[in-house]
């Protein structure tokens, strides 16, 4: 089934410690994104429950044998987790759906069987990871051993809520970590369910907790919480910047994140369908409306196609349907909220009055609802216009055209962000030349996009991130290494 009667969705409005719901006094309203209706109050954890989630989680590291079972036998249970995820449709999709973004068609065609495979590729490295014997004297025996940190802090954003989550915690278990999980306070339900089928496959009460609330208190205080011996955190640079200060201020401990992106996509006039390669494109700046990090943003032209080329993309852009995620004809996602809607509209404004010119979209559509922003492609940008500097957010597409190969690049390097790019053209030689000049974690060529599988690694170069998510390098990132010296006698 693709629809569902959003009124009645139940959700549960609580924290998940220690294996079991938590109610707790509600602190704020949550709204559906695709109506504005308030559906739910959300408790938000304080210190003292931050305290207890963090307590919780620290004994069941101690005295559960999580971290020390065979790490075949976390494996199975952890496959045995993704299993339940993938046969939860009926009850995930729409969970997820009501209160995101996210279409429901695509949360079970695509979000729910990619949280499932990427928790079975996690705990497939559970057991096929070690440490190091080391060169050293031949009397002696040198390793290096990897073990858990304890407890793990995961932070997560609101675009894709289960999957971004699933990135953080599905690694941090399968290393035999203790995790406390702070989703969006937008977004905050599905992560209960989540941690319910966790349990129900056989993770050990108290080793992965879900605490509710707003990034002011509920995640300050998961940052601070002296048995957090990590934080992994996805979302803005903003935010980035303040919570790596907070665990510098408080540790320092260790932390891996995930941040905003402002990703150029280069069009060349050798690409051999202009159509496929502009519908590549519109997909990029307008999946979830654009609401997604590696968005590409910014679209660098050769000039001699500019113009057939954004006759295309403006035929993509006006046949997409803007509707609610539980309507399955809806081809444009509703933005998250109202104010995030007003922030991207005004960053269109300033755009606007900087020189840049409207040819297509430029405004929100009326009389929906929630909240939907026109597909948007503004020209006359330079580098400095806020549409090209700023991260928008939104199904907003900034166009600069390029004579050569050198402006194209100049066009590229933005002054922030370096999260990811894409380049279309039909002469390797080119490509090859391009990506490594780029600077950026991710090159994608003749697509634009992720695959479905897990191994390469996620993250950004500048202010887009340290450290990566998804690949081995996700999973070593949950593990610290311990150096053993032994004398033979
Ligand atoms: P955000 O930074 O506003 O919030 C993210 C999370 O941090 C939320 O759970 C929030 O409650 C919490 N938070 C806020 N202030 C905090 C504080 N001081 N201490 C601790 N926690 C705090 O981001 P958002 O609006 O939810 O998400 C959108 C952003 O996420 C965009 O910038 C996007 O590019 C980025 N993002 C990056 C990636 C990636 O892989 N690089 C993936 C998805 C989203």
């Amino acid at each position: 089934m693709d629809s569902f009667d959003p009124r009645l969705i139940a959700v549960r409005s609580a924290h998940f410690i220690g294996g079991q719901y938590r109610e707790g006094p509600a602190g704020m309203d949550v709204s559906r994104p695709s109506d504005g209706q308030v559906y739910a109050e959300l408790p938000v954890a304080d210190a003292a429950l931050v305290d207890e989630a963090v307590s919780t989680a620290w004994q069941a590291f101690k005295t559960s044998d999580w971290a020390t079972r065979p790490p075949r036998e976390r494996a199975r249970v952890m496959r045995r987790w993704a299993d339940l995820i993938e046969a939860d449709g009926a009850v995930l999709g729409p969970l997820e759906a009501v209160g995101s973004t996210r279409p429901h068609k695509d949360v079970l065609g695509w979000d729910i069987p990619y949280v499932a495979e990427g928790i079975r590729f996690f705990a497939e490295l559970a057991d096929k990871h070690g440490g190091e014997v080391a060169a050293t004297q031949t009397d002696r025996l040198g390793m290096q051993i990897a073990e858990p940190y304890g407890v793990i802090a995961a932070i997560a954003p609101w675009n894709f809520p289960l999957s971004m989550a699933s990135w953080k915690v599905a690694p941090a278990l399968a290393a035999g970590n203790a995790v406390v999980l702070k989703p969006s306070e937008l977004t905050p339900f599905s992560s209960l369910r989540f941690a319910e089928l966790a349990l129900q496959a056989g993770i050990p009460a108290g080793i992965f907790n879900v605490v509710q609330g707003d990034g002011r208190v509920t995640g300050d205080a998961l940052c601070r919480h002296p048995r957090v011996a990590k934080v992994t955190f996805t979302g803005s640079t903003v935010t980035g910047s303040s919570i790596m200060s907070t665990c510098a201020l408080v540790g320092p401990k260790p932390v891996t994140l995930e941040l905003g992106g402002k990703s150029p996509q280069l069009v060349f006039a050798d690409v051999p369908d202009l159509a496929k390669t502009a519908r590549t494109v519109a997909l990029a700046i307008t999946g979830n409306a654009g609401q997604v990090c590696v968005s590409g943003s910014r679209l660098i032209i050769e000039r001699s196609i500019m113009a057939p080329f954004v006759e295309h993309l403006q035929g993509y852009f006006n046949a997409l349907k803007p509707g609610p995620t539980w309507s399955p004809d809806a081809t444009l996602a509703p933005i998250i909220s109202r104010l995030q809607a007003t922030r991207i509209d005004g960053i269109v404004q300033r755009a606007r009055q900087a020189g840049a010119e409207v040819l297509s979209g430029g405004g929100l559509f009326d009389g929906l609802g929630g909240a939907y922003y026109q597909p948007t492609l503004l020209a006359g940008v330079d580098n400095h216009n806020p549409a090209v500097c700023e991260e928008i957010f939104g199904p907003v597409l900034t166009l600069q055209a390029f004579d050569n190969e050198e402006q194209a690049l100049q066009l590229a390097a933005h002054d922030t962000y370096g999260l990811a790019a894409g380049v279309h053209t039909a002469d390797l030689n080119r490509a090859l030349r391009l990506i490594r000049q780029l600077e950026v974690g991710t090159v994608w060529v003749n697509r634009y996009g992720r695959s479905n599988d897990y191994i390469l690694p996620t993250g950004g170069y500048k202010r887009s991130g340290i450290g990566k998510d998804l690949g081995r390098e996700a999973f070593e990132a949950n593990l610290r290494f311990k150096s053993v010296l032994i004398d033979i006698g």
